[in-house]
């Protein structure tokens, strides 16, 4: 048994942390929390001594691709999608061990090619490799030419492909499904472009998903995209730009988990404004990430249950930059401690591992971040990173 004197403790249950506790670990859960008296005295003097600092649950970030690394340059990110296998999988065990060092425990890749994905989720599960936890859709699924294809996505057409499409990510090890309901944001067109799913598409590949009990993830954007998720039955929203305000009242009534990904957004912006490319014109941009923040503020006002995750991959976006998908959660209107939940624990119900991580409770693996500051009091003391646990053992150290 390992304890922990905390100075802090972000248990990510109550909106007010805990001061001065102790805290049980034996093997990989979490079997104690207390004071002082409640732990023999022989135990205190082995503790490990965090009183100076913060400690809150190991991050989750439910929206990632492993396989890319978020480069901002436009040319040398079209060449990603020409390179081999072992090139690709040597750059994204580079990028777990980066999610890792920034404390996020838990990874849900929603999409890659060479099944990379999967692969590393065993590599990590055997001790292989050093990283956060990974669950996986293995490969996105779309129609024909359809969204993010091109990232050895599954094409598929129709309602008995779409089934087959679904059962195969199942058998090759996927934890949930992840549909391409939409095209990305046009900030020229200021639309998502076409619904890509045909609603009997949508259906069947849904249907199925629930069938083989797994949660389904879709990238949808636009009032039609994400009107048609909805209708379908979906677990988590992935983006839901470009909506209007009864359609957030949809989501909000719905009851699914929202994942808006505001990070590739801004780093667009950033990209806008630097590059002013034709696919990317600041203005055009700016208006598309506003209207966004405005929906996550009114949906978050209105209960929806709001997630963060980072996208990591998409152009400009690192892998690890939970901390800063926080922060613009908080520019929403979120309270800190909401934005801490919407990374932790309500991220872990998102991705329907509630029973197992996302807060510090008795029974649940031990997943740790300790912190040089409270970030309930300054939110940029989230990267002071001094330790990291997974499951009970130091994955990294500052
Ligand atoms: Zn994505």
């Amino acid at each position: 048994m390992t304890l922990f004197k905390i100075g802090l403790l972000i248990d990510g249950t109550k909106d007010k942390p805990r001061e001065a506790c102790y805290l049980a670990v034996e093997n990989d859960k979490f079997t104690g929390i207390g004071c002082a008296q409640d732990f023999a005295s022989e135990q205190l003097t082995a503790a490990v001594d965090y009183s100076q600092y913060t400690v809150m649950p190991g991050l989750i970030d439910p929206h990632v691709h492993l396989f890319l690394e978020g480069i901002s340059d436009m040319k040398q990110r079209a060449q990603r999608w020409k390179e081999d296998k072992d090139t690709t999988l040597l750059r994204a065990v580079t990028n777990l061990t980066r999610t890792i060092r920034q404390g996020v425990t838990t990874v849900r890749d929603l999409g890659g090619p060479f099944g990379i994905n999967v692969f590393l989720k065993k590599a990590v599960n055997q001790g292989n490799a050093l990283g956060p936890r990974v669950l996986t859709a293995r490969q996105a699924i779309s129609i024909t030419g359809g969204h993010f294809h091109y990232a050895g996505g599954r094409e598929a057409d129709g309602a008995e492909e779409m089934t087959k499409a679904v059962r195969e990510q199942a058998r090759g090890s996927a934890d949930c499904i992840k549909l391409m309901m939409t095209g990305s944001v046009n900030f020229v067109r200021q639309d998502a472009g076409i619904v890509e799913l045909s609603l009997v598409e949508a259906k069947a590949a849904i249907n199925e998903a629930r069938r083989l009990k797994k949660p389904v993830a879709v990238h949808a954007n636009g009032v039609d995209g994400v009107r048609q998720a909805l209708d379908t039955g979906i677990t988590t929203l992935e983006h839901g730009a470009l909506i209007d305000e009864a359609t957030q009242e949809y989501i909000t009534a719905s009851g699914v988990y929202w994942i808006p990904t505001l990070v590739p957004f801004e780093r667009m912006l950033d990209y806008g404004r630097n590059h002013q490319t034709k696919t990317l014109p600041a203005e055009g941009v700016e208006r598309v990430y506003v209207r966004h923040q405005a929906m996550v503020a009114r949906a978050y006002q209105a209960g929806t249950k709001i997630v963060a995750g980072t996208d990591a991959g998409a152009l400009g976006v690192k892998h690890g930059d939970m901390w800063r998908e926080i922060q613009l959660l908080t520019e929403c209107g979120m309270p800190t401690i909401a934005a801490l939940h919407a990374a932790t624990g309500v991220a872990a119900e998102a991705i329907g591992m509630a029973n197992e991580i996302g807060t510090i409770e008795i029974g649940k693996r031990a997943d740790l971040v300790v912190l040089d500051g409270n970030p309930l009091m300054d939110l940029t003391n989230i990267r002071k990173i001094v330790k990291v646990y997974k499951a009970g053992k130091e994955v990294f150290h500052a």
